[in-house]
């Protein structure tokens, strides 16, 4: 089977494994301890902050360990919200942000709390003249992630820290698909908040941080003295250190990697646009993430797609979710004007960098002759 579901999750490092293994082997204690045992399991946790901090381009001292982004961003949210002068309550984030944070919008709306949704236009880039009007000396908040995990496309961060720092606003990015996919730098960023994720870089699962810079008021949303303040609980130190080696890892050959996913997805689209008419990438003419593309296959729904899709040998996902009452539109592609029928049919193929060459020659011929007599079916049945 070619794996081509990076975006949702990337095969653990072997790297990250055996790091892990050590770790849970040979520093089981708990790092708060201040005995021996407990002192060398603080040592690797140390050695791990220190690198991970360096992958992202931060100090260690603004890495908040987390059980992964969605904590961290639920931490940024809810964080500052609670620290936040008086006055400033409203939140402002994009109309395609992660489930989990949109979520966490609903919850706040319901509570009473404004939330106010910036839009895309048809391409999925975010309306930058729409921001600034949203944005006040009420605002608490700016939340946009970095690059959306279903398109790929980029989010003009720049930009949102220019306008952001011009309000007074903290701007919090999650940057969860854009680690591993370009290089990162929080310091340079402009962002006050960032939130990452250990598994989209090969680092295991229920790992993840949150980038707090310095000076940036954030009330935690788990007490305890462990992350100085910010997360209490007894350190993940062996997550953490997967994650350590994840970065590194991912650090080494990060360049080349990325040359070579954008020239395999470029592939990937000509030759699946080639083998079957009526299809469409979505935010083909949006700055993309090099190894994201989602298409649609003119008017199939992503499921039944899908379903062919891996029993010829390739697995991809869909933003479409599935439910009782059948497969719901993604979020992200009626942010972007598609119609609910069109917003069911977005199928995204991620690469990563285990992805090879053939694994694309392969993924182009088996979706042709998987998906061929599908199209043939549905336009017959429309004739
Ligand atoms: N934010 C984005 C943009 C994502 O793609 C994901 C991945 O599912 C998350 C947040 C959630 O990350 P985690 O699985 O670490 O909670």
């Amino acid at each position: 089977t070619v794996y081509l579901d990076w975006n949702a999750t990337a095969p653990v490092w072997p790297e990250a494994v055996a790091e892990m293994l050590d770790t849970l082997r040979h520093a089981w204690a708990n790092p708060s301890s201040t005995h021996a045992p407990g002192q060398a399991a603080r040592r690797v946790l140390v050695d791990a902050r220190l690198r991970v901090a360096a992958f992202l381009g931060a100090t260690p001292a603004e890495l908040v360990f987390t059980s992964g982004a969605t904590e961290a961003n639920h931490l940024a949210v809810l964080g500052t919200l609670a620290a936040a002068p008086e006055g400033r309550r409203r939140v402002v984030m994009s109309s395609v942000e992660h489930p989990g944070l949109l979520a966490l919008a609903a919850r706040l709306r319901g509570e009473g709390r404004p939330v106010d949704l910036i839009p895309v236009d048809g391409q999925g880039r975010l309306d930058l003249d729409a921001a600034q009007a949203l944005l006040g000396d009420d605002v608490a908040l700016l939340s946009v992630m970095g690059a959306n995990n279903e398109t790929g496309v980029l989010m003009p961060l720049p930009q949102l820290a220019e306008l952001a720092q011009a309000h007074g606003v903290p701007l919090h990015v999650d940057a969860t698909q854009l680690a591993g996919k370009q290089a990162l730098s929080f310091a340079a960023s402009g962002a006050a908040l960032m939130s990452v994720s250990a598994h989209k870089i090969g680092g295991p699962k229920g790992v993840g941080a949150l980038l707090v810079r310095k000076g940036q008021a954030l009330a935690p949303l788990i007490a305890g003295r462990q992350e100085r303040q910010r997360r209490g609980g007894t350190e993940n130190v062996a997550g953490i250190a997967g994650f350590a080696a994840a970065c590194g890892r991912t650090a080494a050959t990060l360049a080349e990697d990325l040359a070579r996913q954008l020239a395999l997805r470029q592939r990937l689209e000509q030759g699946l646009l080639r083998a079957l008419p009526g299809t469409c990438v979505l935010g083909h003419a949006a700055e993309r993430l090099p190894n994201t593309v989602c298409l649609r296959f003119g008017e199939l729904e992503a499921e039944p797609v899908l379903a062919r899709l891996e029993r010829a040998g390739i697995v991809a996902s869909s933003g479409a979710a599935c439910s009782a009452g059948g497969t719901q539109p993604s979020h992200v592609l009626l942010a972007m004007g598609l119609d609910a029928r069109q917003a069911r049919c977005g199928v995204r193929f991620s690469l990563g960098p285990g992805t090879t060459a053939a694994d694309i020659d392969f993924a182009i011929a088996a979706a042709a002759r998987a998906l061929t007599p599908l199209l043939a079916e549905t336009e017959a049945g429309m004739a």
